[in-house]
């Protein structure tokens, strides 16, 4: 494209729970690796245990508000004393400094949407917001990652949201219910399948051409190889961001060499042309570099 064409930025930002870097890499399933192809993968790693234990809450707090757990106090699932609401999540940051910027977030982890543990993490600013009780569904995230996918497919693709995050939570059920092996691996293949709908769903729109998709995936936690997180072992800290865009990258698009999670924010934020008020602390860094 030239340099000269307007072009629209948009942003989706892909959680899979509890997915270990190094897993990810020896499957290395066609999506995610074709985005990687077209960007970046980066291994990350949480920080030392006692400022970050390896639980859901802590991880997806830091890289939903781009702080680690010692400024959003987010130390655990239950997240009583947690100061999340002084560091909002990065889609209503961005709301709030333009309004015209569409939010869409989906998912059916308790936190992201009820009051359970340090919640609601997706925050006033997340405009379009669906969200499913995991509970109420018999197989838990392996039925409620299915109305998710079917949600964000048809909103990607028909509607016009400029920055979105879409969680799923099936792959950390796995490890927890049948450790780190074949069910996990499985899990992980349909979380690859569910992204390919959306990229399907993306690169479909009329639209397209005039829009600029960066993508970038990431996940909160690794486990135990039978299972289980919370601890500081490098298993459980391990984790990854992977960054690309969808069709022709922007002109002169460098990256980053180091990445950690907190620096998913500020990349959509620049992507997005956005700058969310400073009294709200972002300690990452863009990972886009030109
Ligand atoms: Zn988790």
């Amino acid at each position: 494209m030239s340099p000269s064409t307007a072009v629209r930025p948009k942003v989706l930002v892909v959680g899979w729970d509890g997915v270990r870097d190094d897993v990810l890499r020896e499957l290395r399933p066609s999506t995610i690796a074709s985005i990687a192809d077209n960007g970046r993968w980066w291994s990350t790693t949480q920080p030392d245990v006692d400022v970050a234990p390896t639980k859901t809450a802590v991880g997806w707090s830091s890289m939903l508000s781009g702080v680690w757990p010692d400024t959003h106090q987010v130390l655990s699932n239950e997240g009583e004393h947690h100061l999340f609401h002084r560091t909002p999540d990065m889609l209503t940051r961005a709301f709030c400094a333009d309004p015209s910027i569409r939010t869409y977030g989906a998912a059916s982890a308790l936190i992201f949407g009820s009051e359970y543990g340090p919640g609601p993490l997706l925050g006033a600013g997340v405009r379009t917001l669906t969200w499913f009780d995991r509970r109420e569904y018999p197989r838990g995230f392996a039925d409620s990652d299915q109305l998710v996918i079917d949600d964000a497919e048809r909103r990607l693709g028909e509607e016009d949201h400029d920055f979105s995050f879409v969680y799923f939570g099936e792959t950390d059920s796995a490890a927890h219910d049948h450790g780190v092996g074949d069910e996990y691996f499985a899990a992980i293949g349909r979380q690859d399948e569910r992204l390919a709908r959306m990229v399907r769903a993306i690169e479909s729109r009329p639209t397209f051409a005039e829009e600029s998709w960066l993508v970038i995936l990431t996940t909160d936690h690794g486990h135990l190889d039978g299972g289980g997180h919370g601890g500081g072992s490098w298993q459980e800290r391990q984790t990854y961001v992977v960054a690309g865009f969808l069709g022709e990258a922007p002109t002169a698009t460098t990256w980053a060499d180091q990445a950690e999670n907190i620096d998913i924010a500020p990349t959509a934020w620049a992507h997005l042309g956005v700058e969310p008020d400073r009294r709200w602390p972002c300690h990452g860094h863009s990972l886009l570099t030109h």
